[in-house]
């Protein structure tokens, strides 16, 4: 079926737009999860919309599935291919078609990188929010897709609001816009989030955001991890809401400081970081309550200039990296518990880590009780893998029994989708595929991501028995 697929794509891209070659395909056997591997069954490479229709219609056409990919940096394997399926990388969509500064607005094809968009506006004052820390190599398609966010998303908001529309090309290939000023039912807030599974964004209408008169970047040196976070419930409790507030542990700094040299304090137990941006006299304002909440910090660094700044950034937008310094192997976990459930959470994470003789690392995005728990282990070790696995998955369970969520940011993809029972009922869950199956029916758009056991729309490995009590009670149609 692939083969006769593959003459099909032929015959509507270009030659060099099909990807056949043993070798080139397992370019893209992964994502940033890179312990799930597949090779894909053929790769495509369309330079417009229309060409992405025409794969979509032929997927639909051979009942093959499909599974779209941006930069391929996602970390659930949410990007994952199908070794019986088609991976469609918008690598060659990268053209920015309008800045629209009186409506605050660009048009931007989906394989332009996150970056790509501040750059394009930045000499005019302006820039695109949500800062992924991948941001350099993220496309804006991807980002859409896992609703990404980064460590400004505390005061400006994740993509969800910074996207005003979205061209789409649905699971059976037809072509549509979804705008934020559509009446009915918010269909472009369903599409962004769902991982790729309700189609494949083509064009994406995004907010621009004009740059602040004054930023402030403040580094601020704990001992300890209890006392950075009693400094961040002091700093919201304050009504300051900064444009960032990241924490890294002493690991995660010895991580930075091995990979990047960011020179952070030495002996801190913990770092945190603070920006604070806005009109000059508010920064002003709450940069003196700042540096009265942090009094018990024993080094407080303020950036005097635009490279300060960046060598205060350094060493956190290179932490996930960084830690391949001291591990050879790692896990990046992505939980979010309540802010004031913080110190309680990392309390219990440093038990399981020494129960587990696992170290673990943490960064956050501590405003929004985001965590990122680097689970390090040495996979030669015999059973240290399975012990990192055990610890991970714990910590996603101390997020949920918190009020919080197994992911904050990253998405679920494959990585997570086991864990959504432990967050949803069978019916929370089969109300999900409900909607899913109003946009993907026949199940081909990223099929196997997000969903533990897929039991509508007819998706392997089973089909539900019998009909869902929402369609029984007719508040659900099923199709
Ligand atoms: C070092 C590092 C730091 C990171 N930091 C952050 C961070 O601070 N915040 C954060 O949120 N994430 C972060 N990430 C995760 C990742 O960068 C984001 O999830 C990003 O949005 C993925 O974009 P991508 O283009 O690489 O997407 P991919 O990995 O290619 O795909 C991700 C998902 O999007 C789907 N998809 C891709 N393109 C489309 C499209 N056009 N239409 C529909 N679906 C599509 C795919 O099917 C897949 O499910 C980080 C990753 C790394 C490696």
């Amino acid at each position: 079926m692939l083969d006769t697929l593959t003459a099909a794509l032929r015959e509507v891209l270009p030659a060099d737009a099909v990807i056949t070659d043993p070798v080139r395909l397992r370019t893209y056997e992964c994502d940033g999860l890179t312990y799930h591997r597949a090779t894909p069954g053929v790769v495509v490479l369309p330079d417009t919309a229309e060409q992405v229709a025409s794969v979509v219609r032929l997927c639909n056409e051979f009942a093959v599935p499909f599974v779209a990919r941006g930069s391929g940096t996602g970390l659930s394997g949410g990007a994952l291919p199908r070794e019986d399926g088609v991976l469609v990388v918008t690598s060659r969509m990268r053209r920015v078609l309008e800045v629209d500064l009186p409506n605050r607005r660009a048009v931007v094809e989906p394989g332009v990188t996150n970056l790509a968009i501040t750059e394009a506006v930045r000499d005019r004052g302006y820039y695109y929010a949500p800062d992924p820390s991948s941001q350099q190599i993220c496309s804006i398609g991807g980002n859409v897709a896992e609703n990404s966010g980064g460590a400004h998303c505390l005061k400006y908001g994740f993509t969800v609001n910074h996207v005003e529309a979205c061209e789409i090309v649905t699971p059976d290939g037809d072509l549509v816009t979804l705008d934020r000023m559509d009446p009915g039912y918010d269909l472009l807030g369903a599409f962004i989030g769902s991982e790729g599974t309700l189609g494949i964004a083509t064009k994406i209408t995004v907010r621009l955001s004009r740059a602040p008169e004054s930023v402030t970047t403040v580094l601020a040196a704990f001992e300890n991890i209890e006392q950075g976070g009693r400094a961040v419930s002091a700093i919201i409790g304050a009504g300051i809401v900064p444009a960032a507030i990241e924490m890294m542990d002493a690991l995660a700094i010895e991580a930075a400081e091995a990979a990047v040299a960011c020179d952070y304090p030495r002996g801190a137990g913990a770092v945190l970081i603070v920006e604070l941006d806005g009109p000059s006299a508010e920064v002003e304002l709450q940069f003196a309550r700042l540096k009265e909440i942090c009094a018990g910090a024993f080094e407080l660094r303020v950036a005097a200039s635009q490279e300060e700044r960046a060598a205060i950034w350094k060493g956190r937008k290179s932490a996930f990296a960084a830690v391949g310094r001291i591990s050879p192997a790692y896990i990046v976990q992505d939980g979010v518990v309540p802010r004031t459930a913080l110190p309680r959470v990392l309390a219990e994470i440093d038990r399981l880590s020494a129960e587990h003789r696992i170290r673990v690392a943490n960064v956050f995005h501590a405003g929004d009780g985001n965590l990122h728990p680097l689970v390090l282990f040495d996979d030669t070790e015999p059973g240290a893998g399975e012990r990192a696995e055990t610890v991970s998955g714990a910590i996603l369970d101390l997020c949920i029994e918190h009020g919080g969520s197994i992911t904050g940011e990253h998405g679920v993809g494959v990585d997570k989708a086991r864990y959504m029972p432990r967050m949803f009922t069978d019916d929370d869950l089969d109300t999900m595929q409900l909607v899913r199956c109003a946009f993907d029916p026949r199940g081909l758009s990223n099929p196997g991501k997000v969903f533990p056991t897929p039991r509508l729309c007819g998706e392997v490995p089973g089909v539900r028995k019998g009909v869902h009590p929402l369609v029984e009670s007719g508040k659900a149609e099923q199709f």
